[in-house]
Order: structure tokens, then C-alpha cells, then sequence
């Protein structure tokens, strides 16, 4: 009787923590389509003097390295796999750690 208890009391906690992930991603989703930055990689940075940046509500943003923080109104796409994307100002591959 004990053993069938634990048994189902894994499976809640199995349960729960399924739930509680897919929350997580919902989430993570929504804020994502809001352009709130997850801190999931470095910021991009080109050699034109355009550079990603984060505003204080935790916003993604593109700035010039002389106005840092005045977001200018355009985004690097997203890096690849490898960690490429282009700039939105001159176009140049620029690569990221991811
Ligand atoms: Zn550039």
C-alpha cells in the first residue's frame, strides 16, 4: 500500500513538473513577442557603431554606440544556429556568443 502511494506521489510531482515547465514556456514565449530580452545570449554589436542594448523594463532595443540606450527603431534578426545575424544599419555578418 506504501509503495503504490510513492508511486503516485512521483507521478504528481512528474506531473507538477511538467506543468510548471510548460508554464515556464508560455511564458518565456510571451515575453519574447513582446521583445523583452531573456538573457539567453550576448548582446550583437557591430563594427558600423550600431549595437543591441536593454532598456530597464528589460526591453530589446538598437542603439548607436555614441547614443547608447536611444533606441533607434530597428532589430538584428535573431543569430542562427551559429550564432550569425546581419545588421540592421549596414547589412555586415556579425556573429554572437551563444
Ligand atoms: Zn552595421
Amino acid at each position: 500500500m506504501k509503495k503504490k502511494s510513492a508511486k503516485n506521489t512521483d507521478q504528481s510531482m512528474r506531473d507538477m513538473a511538467k506543468t510548471i515547465g510548460n508554464r515556464f514556456l508560455e511564458i518565456q514565449k510571451n515575453a519574447e513577442k513582446h521583445g523583452i530580452f531573456l538573457n539567453h545570449r550576448e548582446l550583437l554589436e557591430c563594427q558600423c557603431g550600431l549595437k543591441e542594448d536593454i532598456t530597464t523594463h528589460g526591453k530589446l532595443i538598437v542603439c548607436r554606440k555614441s547614443a547608447v540606450g536611444v533606441d533607434i527603431g530597428l532589430l538584428f534578426p535573431e543569430p542562427d544556429k551559429s550564432g550569425k545575424s546581419r545588421c540592421p544599419g549596414c547589412g555586415r555578418i556579425v556573429k554572437v556568443k551563444l
